[in-house]
């Protein structure tokens, strides 16, 4: 059959009324009902399933074998790195400790970038580049923005990427590694997702949708056509597809759970498998609202605002909508949600290298941490089919290859408290650094600081750049300078940096020039209350006289 097939092949459907859309980049939600979870619906057009299953003998053992069921149409578009077609394996030695006759370890850890979120990526990046959409705006903690940056740099796609303070490091540089803008956020994962989510809306760019976005959860589902597939091999010598009694997975957006979901729903519609697996679903204690609402029996699950864990890559606190769609399916298909503590998981990475030689990262060895669980708790049995969803694998750069300019920090600690970012300062922080500033004014009595700004700006392109070494020679110095932008200290003798600013301010003609203050001190709250409103970026401490910080932050001016 041709892959390229006409734009009715594939359909948007609501999840709730059900109403039928064409797949279109502008759908964000239902027209009906305002639902703004769609599913894809496709049609088989003349071929049968079973023809379908036959011609899939022909193909490369990787994700687009499937594309008949994947939203893209037209095969140029495809960015792929030959991910998905892993390996299922079967554990001996932790099968046999555990008692389980039929363990299989879905080896994800062997994607192009070492997660199973490499599906995501070919998926959402291809449809995204059949859309021609030419920048993309991401939060993530880890593993989705090192596949999106991989698959951006072969799709010719800008990635911005923001990382709460929790990612490891390693991670961020081998986004980084890829070409990504990396921006860290020193705040909670919801934070840093409300943050990237002003920031593409501010600039207009596209924002990746998470468990929103059609293309991410029909990407997982092929974690389960292959399940079905490989497990059809091992049980029923590749006659028919099978699907297991379990899929097991650590959980912290739930995308992976859903997708599979899906896709065992397909394949029972097209009879391709007989039974839906029951779902297990295994959170890190310290950041487990499913798995506490479940408990308590209810099917909306109340945020985690603080979550306690190190293990960045399940620290969703707010799971929203997903939880209700897992809650629904363990629900009418069975399963159940449970939880392993950081040191439970630790335990389970050694237990799984030394008995199956396998190497995970945190998070998938909370997956490990709760199947103990469910077979010490009995309700795994040991004749039953398991498929663990072996996520990922720990990934680290050579630290020298990138040098220290890498990364952007953003400090949101001190408003974990708040239920949401202030409209000051953040945001037109971030738009500051792409407005095309061409004249700069620096206020600051330290002459190495002061110098060493001059230099770092200088290097950076054509400014117009002029320097004042007091409040009171900068308030002149803006006056007749009119600069773009005004970048100050706050401690220098006479007029200080408070007063400039409030000179500036107070005159009708230098009140709108943005201003970006760095000051080696720490601010009492006092302090803050006094700049409030009236900066457009602060660099304190650390980042001031960051020459990596401040050099990052102005290549983005000429980009
Ligand atoms: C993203 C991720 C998870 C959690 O996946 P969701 O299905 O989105 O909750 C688990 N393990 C690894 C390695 C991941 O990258
Ligand atoms: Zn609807």
């Amino acid at each position: 059959m041709s892959l390229t097939r006409s734009l009715e092949r594939i359909q948007l459907e609501c999840i709730n009324c059900h109403t039928r859309i064409p797949l279109d980049r502008h759908v964000s939600g239902c027209p009906n009902c305002g639902e703004n979870i769609l599913e894809a619906r496709y049609d088989f057009g003349q071929m049968n399933v079973g023809e379908w299953v036959g011609s899939l003998n022909r193909r490369r053992n990787n994700l687009w074998r499937y594309r008949e069921v994947l939203p893209i149409q037209h095969a140029e578009n495809i960015i792929t790195l030959g991910e998905g077609g892993t390996p299922l394996i079967k554990s001996h030695a932790l099968a046999s400790s555990l008692g389980l006759k039929h363990l299989y370890i879905k080896d994800e850890r062997q994607g192009p970038t070492a997660s199973f979120k490499d599906r995501q990526a070919t998926v959402a990046i291809s449809a995204l580049k059949e859309m021609g959409v030419e920048e993309l705006v991401v939060a993530s903690t880890g593993n989705v923005a090192i596949a999106y940056a991989a698959y951006c740099a072969r799709a010719g796609i800008k990635l911005w990427a923001f990382f709460p303070s929790l990612t490891p490091g390693d991670k961020m540089r081998e986004a980084a590694l890829y070409g990504a803008e990396v921006i860290k956020i020193t705040g909670t994962y919801d934070q840093t997702k409300e943050l990237a989510a002003r920031f593409a809306k501010s600039k207009g760019l596209f924002l990746d949708r998470g468990i929103k976005s059609v293309a991410a959860i029909e990407a997982m589902k092929t974690m389960a056509y292959e399940i079905a597939e490989q497990l059809g091999d091992e049980f029923e010598n590749g006659e028919r597809w099978r699907a297991p009694d379990w899929f097991l997975q650590g959980v912290s957006g739930g995308m992976g759970p859903i997708g599979v979901g899906k896709g065992f729903r397909e394949m029972l519609d097209f009879g391709l498998v007989d039974k839906m697996p029951a779902m297990g679903i295994v959170q890190s204690t310290g950041c487990a609202p499913m798995t506490e609402a479940w408990k308590r029996g209810q099917r909306i699950a109340t945020p985690i605002e603080n979550p306690q864990t190190i293990i960045a890559t399940l620290a969703t606190g707010n799971p929203g909508r997903a939880y209700e769609l897992l809650y629904d399916y363990v629900h009418d298909y069975g399963g159940t949600f449970t939880s392993a503590s950081d040191e439970e998981a630790f335990e389970a990475t050694v237990i799984l290298a030394r008995m199956d030689g396998i190497s995970v990262e945190p998070a998938t060895a909370v997956t490990f941490a709760g199947l103990i669980r469910m077979v010490r708790e009995r309700r795994i049995k040991a004749d039953e089919i398991v498929v663990v969803n072996c996520s990922g694998h720990t990934i680290s750069v050579e630290k020298r290859i990138l040098g220290d300019a890498w990364q952007h920090s953003v400090d949101l600690s001190d408003q974990v408290h708040q239920p949401t970012l202030p409209e000051e300062g953040l945001l037109s922080a971030l738009q500051q650094v792409e407005s095309g500033v061409r004249k700069i004014a620096i206020v600051e009595d330290n002459v190495d600081a002061a110098r060493l700004m001059q230099r770092i700006l200088a290097a950076q392109g054509n400014y117009d750049i002029q320097v004042a070494h007091n409040g009171a020679e900068g308030v002149g110095l803006v006056q007749t300078m009119r600069p773009d932008m005004v970048v100050t200290d706050l401690m220098m003798p006479d007029v200080d940096g408070f007063s400039l600013i409030e000179a500036l301010k107070a005159d009708k003609t230098t009140a709108n020039i943005p201003i970006v203050v760095v000051t080696a001190k720490e601010l009492t709250a006092q302090e803050r209350k006094r700049l409030d409103g009236q900066i457009d970026m602060l660099l304190q401490k650390g980042s001031f006289l960051d020459e990596d910080f401040i050099q990052s932050l102005v290549t983005r001016l000429d980009s």
